[in-house]
């Protein structure tokens, strides 16, 4: 199970695929990605190894510079293409990567169900992206806060929305989750060898912490809104 995140001017469909190749040793039944192609939020998932998410991109790949990747070890709902991430919302104007479990998903799911949201996955994961598109009104780090502070468990996320193509949100909560800066495109993954190509400047996020990339910067804050300071961690060896 892994995570990777670009926002940057390069295309972000090998990145994320060289990114989650290198996140393979964590194990993984599914994989997928979703990138901010000119038609909008476009996601191609599936079900096995990366290889076959490869040969269906390799036909159709998703162009644009902002994306983010997912493998998934299934812990709630089957491995099938429907049940990997990344997740959106019934407006397809939201997609969430996770690492972890939503212990009340449940009850959330069931809430959202009778406001009128459908879903078409078994995960717990679906229910975080209808839970931010439903918290939504402007802005993605208020309603991703507001998202996280319902739920509880592990988690580990990646955020895109298309109200605001400009952005990557990222959260940290008991699932590992770092940051990495370069100039004028920014990353996230589970892992650091995952973007060791890329940069060697990296923010370790803590339980609690989340971070607004653009690709211009990096802001960290807390889950409750709180501004977070910390050092770069430069990373001296290599794979
Ligand atoms: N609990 C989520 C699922 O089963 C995420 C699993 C993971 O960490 O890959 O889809």
């Amino acid at each position: 199970c892994g995570i990777v995140g670009y926002i940057g001017f390069r295309e972000s469909q090998p990145i994320l695929l060289e990114g989650l190749k290198k996140l393979e040793y964590r194990g993984y039944d599914s994989a997928g990605i979703a990138v901010f192609t000119e038609q909008g939020l476009e996601v191609t998932k599936t079900v096995g190894r990366l290889m076959n998410l490869e040969n269906r991109l390799s036909g159709e790949p998703l162009r644009g510079t902002v994306g983010i990747g997912h493998t998934r070890w299934a812990t709630h709902g089957k491995p099938s293409d429907v049940n990997s991430h990344p997740h959106t919302d019934n407006t397809l104007k939201f997609s969430v990567v996770h690492n972890g479990i939503i212990e009340n998903y449940l009850e959330l799911k069931e809430e959202l169900i009778h406001q009128g949201h459908r879903f078409l996955s078994e995960t717990d994961t679906e229910v975080i992206s209808h839970l931010i598109s439903a918290e939504y009104n402007g802005d993605i780090v208020k309603a991703v806060q507001r998202a996280v502070k319902k739920m509880r468990g592990a988690f580990a996320l990646g955020v895109l929305t298309e109200y605001e193509p400009d952005r990557l949100v990222a959260v940290r909560y008991a699932s590992p989750l770092i940051i990495g800066v370069g100039d004028g495109e920014k990353y996230i993954a589970s892992d650091i060898p995952a973007i060791l190509e890329h940069t060697r400047d990296i923010y370790i996020l803590e339980d609690g912490e989340m971070a607004v990339l653009t690709r211009d910067g990096v802001e960290l804050l807390t889950i409750e809104g709180g501004s977070v300071a910390k050092d770069i961690f430069h990373v001296d060896w290599d794979l």
